[in-house]
């Protein structure tokens, strides 16, 4: 199929992007298009009929990324595959999530913050933002204001963004001294959506574990954040830093966390119980991980 009449726009500076936003949606409703690999397929299935788009990819000021304060800043224009080459260092769960979404080509286009706006449930990006705390910096009509990543997603696809807004950036706490990062999921093929996900940050230091937030994905209608503090805290005093004891110990708190965190019905690809073995089993390895980045980036 092909996509339903639209007007293209371009604006160089936000205020217009807002401006072309508002008046589109005065005149039947507008759409930002910034990397268009969730979008143009919307458009092609003509599940979305947009009266305007409204391109982005030309505001110098959304192409920015690097450090503001302790954070990563990245704009709304940058795409995923420049993150995932150069955010490794900063912010070590992003980089470990990237090569996860989609194919190189797909992340060549793909925004991060076109991520963060489609919001969709099975997606990894949202659910990296959620684990580390993220900001969102938006631009509406009624100026700028900033939203935390647990306030961001509201549900399946939908997110705090009205009709005239545009997520101009987001921002990443830099990793500190003794945080560590792990991620895992589990898709039909590389490249697919996950059927079920974890992404996870620990902060371990030798007086003990002060976090060990883990965020979901793929299991319900949008990312979920939980702590597994008290479990990791007690299975490292038992066993050290050792991947394989800390992995068999975290096996029944994750089953636990794993029953409440799954809440999809079904689908063609897996059934709840499937899901729920797989957050069981993804939550251990991923906080394993975490601790032994950890452990690798206290010693570095
Ligand atoms: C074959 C294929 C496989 C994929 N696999 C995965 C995967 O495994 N995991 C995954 O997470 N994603 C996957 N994707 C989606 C991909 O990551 C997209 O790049 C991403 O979801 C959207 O980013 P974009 O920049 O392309 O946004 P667009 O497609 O341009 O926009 C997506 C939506 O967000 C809105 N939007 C975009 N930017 C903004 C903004 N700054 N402010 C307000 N609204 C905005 C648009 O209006 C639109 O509604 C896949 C895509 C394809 C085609």
């Amino acid at each position: 199929m092909k996509p339903a009449p639209f007007a293209y726009v371009r604006p160089t500076r936000l205020a217009d992007v807002v401006g072309e936003l508002v008046a589109a949606e005065a005149a039947g409703g507008g759409k930002v298009l910034a990397g268009g690999q969730s979008l143009v397929p919307v458009l092609a299935m003509r599940l979305g009929r947009p009266r305007t788009l409204v391109d982005l990819t030309r505001v110098a000021e959304l192409g920015q990324i690097g450090h503001d304060g302790g954070s990563l800043r990245i704009g709304a224009a940058v795409r995923q595959r420049h993150v995932e080459r150069t955010a490794g260092g900063d912010v070590p769960l992003l980089a470990q999530a990237l090569p996860w979404v989609g194919h190189r080509e797909i992340r060549s286009r793909g925004t991060v913050c076109g991520s963060l706006a489609h919001a969709d449930p099975s997606a990894e990006l949202p659910a990296v933002a959620l684990c580390l705390g993220a900001t969102l910096d938006v631009a509406g009509p009624d100026g700028r204001r900033r939203i935390a990543a647990e306030e961001f997603f509201t549900g399946a696809m939908s997110t705090a963004l009205g009709p005239a807004d545009v997520l101009a950036s987001v921002q990443f706490p830099l990793a500190r001294a003794g945080e560590g990062a792990g991620f895992a999921e589990v898709a039909r093929r590389h490249g697919d959506f996950a059927l079920a996900g974890v992404a996870a940050r620990v902060h371990l230091t030798d007086d003990g574990v002060h976090a060990a937030d883990v965020a979901t994905f793929g299991v319900a209608d949008r990312p979920q954040l939980r702590s597994l503090r008290g479990p990791l805290a007690e299975a490292v005093t038992r066993h050290g830093t050792d991947p394989d004891a800390l992995g068999r110990e975290l096996t029944e708190p994750a089953a636990a966390m794993a029953q409440e965190a799954v809440t999809t019905t079904g689908d063609a690809h897996a059934s709840p119980a499937y899901r729920r073995r797989l957050v069981t089993a993804l939550t251990p390895r991923a906080l394993a991980r975490a601790v032994t980045a950890s452990r690798k980036r206290a010693a570095a």
